[in-house]
Order: C-alpha cells, then sequence, then structure tokens
C-alpha cells in the first residue's frame, strides 16, 4: 500500500509518501512558514533533494495542495494519479483518554477531535487543519488519526494518577497523558525485531532525547510509565523545558517573583532545560562543544541531562522487574554517543554494560552494549512516519 504521512504542525507540514509493502520511503517533504509571507518548500524523491523554493503558502490547504503537486510532477513526482494514494496516515498529537488506538477519520471522529483541543492546545488544532486539508482535498481517500498519547494508554492507574485530590482526574480529566508514543512504540518494536525477542514479551526502556525527551516503560510490549505527563514539561531535562521541578518554585515565581502565568510559562517552556542550564544553547552539539573548552555551566547542564535520564531508567528497571534492552533514540538518543555514555555510567548496577568502543555511533542501529552484558542497549533511529504507516494499514486491515 502506498500510504501518505502527514505531520501538521501551526506553520509547518511534513510529509512522506511510503510504500508500505518493502517500508520504503517514495518522496517526503518539509513545507515551512505556512501563512507567512514566504514560505519553504523543499521536496526529496527517493531521499534525495529535488526540488527547493520559496512561495508564499496561504494556509494548510494550499500547501498540501503544493505537497500534491510535487508528488504528481513529471520530474520531481513518484506517481501518475493521486489515486494511487491508498491512505493517508496523520500524527494527532493528543487523543485524550478516549482515543486509546488508531482511528480511521469521519465526521464523528473531527467532532471528537475539536472538542479535545484544550488538552493540546499548541499542536491538536494544527493537526486538525491539516486533516481538514487532507479531507477537502483528496475525499475519496480514507484518513486515519495516530495519536502520539494512544501508546501510552496501557498505563495502569497507578502510573497516570496524580496525587492530587482525586476530583482533577474524576471531573477534569487531570492525569499523565504521556507524549512520542508512536516512537516509543516503534523502537520498541524494532527491538524486539533485532534481538529476537516476540514484541508481546520484551521489556524494554526506551529513550526518546531530542529536543523534548521522554522514557518509557515497556512491559510485554506495553507502555506501562512515562515520564512527560498531562503536559509536556515534566520528568527529563529538555532543550529549553525543566522537566521536574518541585511544584513550590511555581508557587513562589506567583507569590514572591509576581511573575504572570504566561511569564512562568515561558520560563519553564522556553528558557529552562539545556538552554537554562548552561546559557548557551538548546542544542546538545552547542553544549558539547563549549564543554571541550571547559565551560563549566555546559559541564553542569549535560552531567544534570544524564542523571536524570539515569535516575529514571533506574525507577523503571524496578517498575519492570526485568529489562532485556535499554533503547536510545532521537536526535540526541541515535547521535549522540558521547551523552550515551554519560548516561551508561553506573547503569552496570541493573546490569547493563556499555561497550564504550561500540558506541562510538551515530545514526545507526546496533547493540551497543557488551556481548556478556544482560541488559542490552541499544541505538536505534526512530521513525514516526513509518510507524504511523503502519498503524494505517492496521487499521484499514482491520475493517
Ligand atoms: P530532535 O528533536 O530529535 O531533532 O533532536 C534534536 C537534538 O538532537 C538537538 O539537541 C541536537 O543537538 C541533537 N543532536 C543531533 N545530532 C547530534 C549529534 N551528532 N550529537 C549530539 N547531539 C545531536
Amino acid at each position: 500500500m502506498k500510504v501518505l504521512v502527514i505531520n501538521s504542525g501551526s506553520s509547518s507540514i511534513k510529509y512522506q509518501l511510503i510504500e508500505t509493502e518493502d517500508e520504503n520511503c517514495l518522496a517526503s517533504g518539509l513545507i515551512e512558514r505556512v501563512s507567512l509571507p514566504v514560505g519553504i518548500i523543499s521536496h526529496k524523491k527517493h531521499g534525495e533533494l529535488s526540488h527547493k523554493e520559496e512561495a508564499p503558502v496561504k494556509d494548510h490547504q494550499a500547501g498540501l495542495d503544493m505537497m500534491l503537486k510535487l508528488l504528481l510532477h513529471e520530474k520531481h513526482g513518484v506517481i501518475r494519479s493521486y489515486r494511487e494514494i491508498d491512505a493517508i496516515g496523520h500524527r494527532v498529537v493528543h487523543g485524550g483518554e478516549k482515543f486509546t488506538h488508531s482511528v480511521k477519520i469521519d465526521d464523528k471522529v473531527m467532532e471528537a477531535l475539536e472538542s479535545s483541543t484544550y488538552l493540546a492546545p499548541l499542536h491538536n488544532p494544527a493537526n486538525i487543519l491539516g486533516i481538514k486539508a487532507a479531507r477537502h482535498l483528496l475525499p475519496d481517500i480514507p484518513n486515519i488519526a495516530v495519536f502520539d498519547t494512544a501508546f501510552h494508554q496501557t498505563m495502569p492507574k497507578v502510573a497516570y494518577v496524580y496525587a492530587l485530590p482525586y476530583e482533577f482526574y474524576e471531573k477534569r480529566g487531570i492525569r499523565k497523558y504521556g507524549f512520542h508514543g508512536t516512537s516509543h512504540q516503534y523502537v520498541s518494536l524494532k527491538a524486539a525485531e533485532t534481538l529476537d525477542i516476540p514484541y508481546d514479551k520484551i521489556c524494554a526502556i526506551t529513550c526518546h532525547l531530542g529536543n523534548g525527551c521522554s522514557i518509557a516503560a515497556v512491559k510485554d510490549g506495553k507502555s506501562v510509565d512515562t515520564s512527560l505527563g498531562y503536559g509536556t514539561m515534566c520528568g527529563l531535562v529538555m532543550g529549553t523545558r525543566a522537566g521536574d521541578i518541585d511544584p513550590a518554585i511555581i508557587v513562589s515565581m506567583v507569590e514572591e517573583l509576581k511573575l504572570t502565568p504566561s511569564e512562568i510559562k515561558n520560563i519553564l517552556y522556553k528558557q529552562s532545560g539545556l538552554l537554562g542550564l548552561s546559557g548557551v544553547s538548546s542544542d546538545m552539539r552547542d553544549i558539547e562543544k563549549e564543554e571541550e573548552k571547559n565551560n563549566e555551566r555546559a559541564k553542569i547542564a549535560l552531567d544534570i541531562f544524564a542523571d536524570r535520564v539515569r535516575k529514571y531508567i533506574g525507577a523503571y528497571a524496578v517498575t519492570l522487574g526485568k529489562v532485556d534492552a535499554i533503547v536510545f533514540t532521537a536526535g540526541i538518543g541515535e547521535n549522540g554517543w558521547e551523552i550515551r555514555e554519560r548516561i551508561c555510567r553506573g547503569l552496570e548496577a541493573i546490569g547493563a554494560h556499555l561497550d564504550i568502543e561500540k558506541n562510538k555511533i551515530r545514526g545507526k542501529l546496533a547493540v551497543v552494549s557488551k556481548d556478556e552484558s544482560p541488559v542490552k542497549i541499544l541505538s536505534i533511529p526512530t521513525n514516526e512516519e513509518m510507524m504511523i504507516a503502519k498503524e494505517t494499514v492496521k487499521i484499514l486491515s482491520e475493517e
């Protein structure tokens, strides 16, 4: 099947046309600066950049229209008619408690999605714009929504209910939802395949370390805990987000510093994490370079980042009882071998022994633990688009 995967953000659209039979990405692209005076369109055919232009992209519909023209283009295209597209898989950030699985989109699903935008006010409205545009432009092609939160809907109550007055959960749906589910699911599947363990038997700790970071405990192929929560601010240290902090700090920001909610949000979302600690950048590569120049704050930023990941790995090892694999993925996890080494210092305590030499790789699927290590350590490039395509095929085959 040919599945068009769409990841629609507020001002960008990422797309991939995937032949799912052989998991081959036929074409992909990025449309940036949607709704701004000048947009940027980059399109790859079979992995090679084949077209780049700057032009206004009025809205999401105009963006998808450009994408379709490129997919059908004589030189840059990979299909002759849009009828060759069998289905469209959309990334949707938040599915709330309602969507525990991917779902075929109809008017009822659209209504439910629109009514849950308060859960992810930055992301879901943009995802919905992409779905609406696709339904309008390609009315005969089935659309499937694949949720970032769905993989974590298997968490037990002990993991997802906060110790607040219970009404917050019951009446307002304030609970842990978790994010990056598509990535955690994809790398869990790949880890099972690589280690030759049946998927419904694998117990893994998956570390999605990118600009946003989260970690998941996967037991018998199902998520049983994860570090992101009701929103996307808690857990690990991220590029510009603080991760876990004492809520008393927020009370003090309000009462002592008289900061407004939007100032606090800006500090917690945009000025904290690696950026706030290092004062250099939110980008791991910049901080690593600064550390080489003996910048003390860069060093402490990296130490705190690694320490937080290591603590969660320890906690999740206990949650799982048995760990087959610790998996590193996303920009930092799959490329940053230096930070992987830093995180793994001390993990021998739970039976995970890193092989320092094997670990020196970037962007490749590899087992990087010592041969005799009871817990395997893996670097696995994530591929959320491929997971969305797989989910799309699965939902259609169940019809
Ligand atoms: P993502 O959000 O998954 O695109 O990841 C972005 C993060 O990956 C940034 O902090 C980058 O610095 C980091 N990253 C990308 N390449 C490398 C690399 N070769 N070494 C260390 N970190 C990297």
